[in-house]
């Protein structure tokens, strides 16, 4: 995609609006339009870079450092239940928009609360045997 037509670059560039929460060198939180729960904001890298098959260890770091602060200022603000992280890649994921983005997404309890995540467990359906296949299957493409 080109940079000039990303939706997220175009706030960084300041040619959208933005409420902002957040910013330093390298990233800019902003909250989420949708709002799917109150102090549901979004933490991106300046750099575009479309998801975190493309996103570069430094610019990794960078975006997930100041993530823990703004997490307890939420956490202050709100006084939330918890907080889920949440970053989507690919469509099959739910992506959306195509710059990288981590969703910090605070909960309450009650109807206020619009986040829902469907986690069918499977405890107990793989030994150790089939794990560590699985694991030594991922691990072979770790350095490619
Ligand atoms: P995802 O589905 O993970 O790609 O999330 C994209 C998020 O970006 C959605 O939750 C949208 O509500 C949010 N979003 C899209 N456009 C804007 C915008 N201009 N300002 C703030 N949030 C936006
Ligand atoms: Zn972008």
């Amino acid at each position: 995609m080109n940079h000039d037509d990303c939706v997220f670059c175009k706030i960084v560039r300041g040619e959208l609006p933005s409420a902002k929460v957040y910013e330093d060198e390298s990233v800019y939180a902003f909250l989420d339009i949708s709002q799917v729960t109150e102090g549901h904001t979004l933490v991106i890298p300046k750099m575009h870079a479309t998801d975190i098959y493309e996103l570069p260890e430094d610019v990794a770091g960078n975006l997930f450092r100041p993530i823990p602060k703004i997490a307890r200022a939420i956490k202050r603000a709100y006084r939330p239940i918890g907080i889920n992280l949440l970053n989507n890649n690919e469509a099959g994921a739910g992506q959306t928009v195509f710059h990288i983005h981590i969703h910090i997404i605070p909960r309450y309890s009650g109807i206020s609360d619009g986040f829902n995540v469907k986690w069918v467990r499977r405890d107990g359906e793989y030994d150790y045997d089939r794990l560590g296949q699985i694991a030594e299957r991922i691990a072979k493409h770790m350095n490619e």
